[in-house]
């Protein structure tokens, strides 16, 4: 077997999960697993979080996954339907929609379902992405508020700059969001990881964490250790090749690599089709025998390499550790120019994922 595994830490997604329900006391979280929960396994971490008070999901496809293993929770539909060919399902799942559109609104006015959804306002409060503009918002209220097809009527908004602390789009985001509460919504949301670690006044009735389940930090400036997260994943691989290259010599496609003294190259059965950035430059860090070294060349598909020269005992067989446990995924994804969620997501399917908790 080729000896690369993206080990997953079951107990840490419970132990960041507790924390962000203890920064945010008496809330309740929907927890985020989208994108096979960042690239966990939504089986595995759903699974694992059955105390979660609901799980938030961005498509059809990932709530019925996550409904066929929990009958009770909820489960929030991030974007709303695609399409209202979704609203019967979305009914027969019982999931809580996001209504994020004018388009979406009216299409669920219309509809006749097998029963009242939860449903969630998104509100534009200033990131431009998605959602209804405070006007919006206001003028189908009272529609929604006595139409047959709503149980709970709520609000939801999401920041674009939570992850910078102090950027003034925060406060702008907030005092919009709060400048509707005077109508009378049932349940309100809008703290991601970011803002439910740094914006108490965010925290509201339902925290939506993501980023800091999986251990990784949401912050440039504050790594996941510091905010008391655990690494829910380790990447790790094993050398196999080593060579001694004369100064001058290259490594690696197309040549971009120069050795500047005598060195000692490793080679690590891992690359960009398992989801190493293949962007990452040359000084990336990579974890073998207890020590930081230096990626040293292009990333290739299956394989990358580094300068060992540094680290004379590494050998053939030692272990490699891509991220995880010992090296921040935020250390690799700020090297590469990147974020952790990127890395995290976007470990491919040939990489098998052993679980322990
Ligand atoms: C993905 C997502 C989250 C989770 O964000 P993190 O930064 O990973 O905590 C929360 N809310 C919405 C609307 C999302 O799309």
């Amino acid at each position: 077997m080729r000896p690369l595994v993206a080990a997953i830490d079951l107990e840490a997604v419970c132990h960041n999960y507790a924390l962000a329900k203890r920064c945010a006391p008496g809330r309740q979280a929907f927890a985020v697993v989208k994108a096979n929960a960042y690239g966990h396994g939504v089986r595995e971490v759903v699974s694992v979080l059955q105390e979660a008070d609901g799980f938030a999901v961005a498509s059809l496809a990932e709530a019925a996954e996550v409904r066929a293993m929990h009958g009770e929770a909820r489960i929030l539909l991030l974007e709303g339907c695609f399409s209202v060919d979704e609203l019967p399902m979305v009914a027969h799942l019982g999931l809580d929609l996001v209504l994020q559109s004018s388009e979406q609104l009216e299409a669920l006015l219309a509809a006749e379902l097998s029963r009242p959804l939860n449903v969630w306002f998104k509100l534009d409060s200033g990131m431009h992405r998605l959602g209804l503009s405070p006007e919006a918002v206001r003028q189908y209220f009272p529609r929604l508020r006595s139409a047959p097809q709503v149980a709970e009527l709520n609000l939801m908004s999401h920041f674009a700059c939570a992850d910078e602390r102090g950027h003034s789009l925060n406060e702008l985001q907030l005092e919009c969001f709060l400048d509707l509460l005077d109508l009378d919504f049932d349940q309100r949301s809008l703290a991601n990881s970011a803002a439910l670690l740094m914006i108490p006044a965010a925290h509201m009735d339902w925290i939506r964490p993501g980023i800091m389940l999986y251990g990784a930090t949401p912050f440039a400036d504050l790594s996941a250790a510091e905010l008391g997260l655990k690494p829910a994943m380790t990447l790790s691989a094993q050398l196999i090749a080593v060579r001694d290259v004369a100064e001058g010599e290259s490594v690696g496609y197309s040549g971009g690599w120069i050795a500047e003294r005598p060195s000692r190259i490793g080679t690590v059965c891992c690359g960009y089709a398992d989801g190493y950035p293949r962007h990452a430059p040359a000084g990336t860090p990579v974890w073998i025998d207890g020590r930081r070294v230096p990626l040293a060349g292009r990333v290739s598909m299956d394989m990358l390499t580094v300068d060992l020269t540094d680290l004379p005992e590494a050998k053939v067989g030692d272990a490699v550790e891509l991220w995880g446990a010992n090296l921040p995924v935020d250390d690799v994804a700020q090297a590469a120019g990147t974020v952790g969620y990127e890395l995290l997501t976007k470990v491919t399917a040939r990489v098998p994922r052993r679980y322990h908790s």
